[in-house]
């Protein structure tokens, strides 16, 4: 899973992102508020750890931003003992949970899995995306636009599930790259430039409204 940690002590910063990629997540790291707000508005992260007392933006106030834009990233706070306001603020602003520190690694690792199996299970009572008549059946493991199935490869199906999950939003080749092929090693750097193109010919050939759009210079979206 790809994971945000927002924490301005260091020493702990790090020491959670030891932990995290020794359980196979990947992990980026914010020092501060505005940093840790603008990666986390990039909406690519499964869990979010967020510090409340940060430099410049609080805790509090980026997890209120993430619920304001509609995000639904599971966040995970992090405050300091006996901060009781802190906690309830926190669930008040949005958080699914909060740690108080300091606290131990296993604990940590309990919660985020307990974020990610409450965010699947979330997922499973919607187990449809739509954008305008393209559809994603994510258990049948099926996609059909204006009523007709396409055939897609895992890959191409993993495509446009992250695509979908974001509709309106632009993608870097980075983001793509970092959620679809993962630990993939032998992604190749035009890889998604490769899938795009794959999906296009399957879902908006024929079609006069493409879907999938090429956004210059930074990457692609989709939109209906
Ligand atoms: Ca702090």
């Amino acid at each position: 899973m790809h994971i945000l940690v927002v924490e301005d002590e260091q020493r702990l910063a790090h020491l959670l992102r030891r932990v995290l990629l020794e359980e196979r997540h990947t992990v980026d790291l914010a020092y501060d508020g505005n940093a840790g707000l603008n990666l986390a508005l990039s909406d690519t992260y499964d869990v979010v750890v967020l510090d409340v007392m940060l430099p410049g933006i609080d805790g509090l106030e980026i997890c209120r931003q993430l619920r304001a834009e509609r995000m639904v990233t599971p966040v995970l706070m992090l405050t300091a003992r006996g901060a009781v306001e802190d906690r309830v603020t926190g669930l008040n602003v949005g958080a699914d949970d909060y740690l108080t520190k300091p606290f131990a690694m296993e604990e940590l690792l309990a919660r985020i899995n307990a974020l990610l199996r409450r965010r699947d299970r979330h997922f499973e009572e919607a187990p449809q995306l739509a954008v305008g008549d393209l559809m994603l059946d994510l258990v049948r493991h099926e996609a059909r636009r204006a009523g007709r199935v396409i055939e897609l490869t895992a890959k191409e199906f993993a495509l446009l599930e992250y695509l979908m999950r974001h509709p309106g939003r632009v993608l870097t080749r980075t983001q793509i790259v970092d959620s679809v092929w993962r630990y993939d090693l032998e992604a190749l750097s035009n890889v998604v430039d490769i899938y795009i193109h794959y999906l296009r010919d399957k879902i908006d050939q024929g079609f006069s409204h493409p879907l999938i759009k090429t956004v210059r210079g930074v990457g692609y979206k989709i939109e209906a």
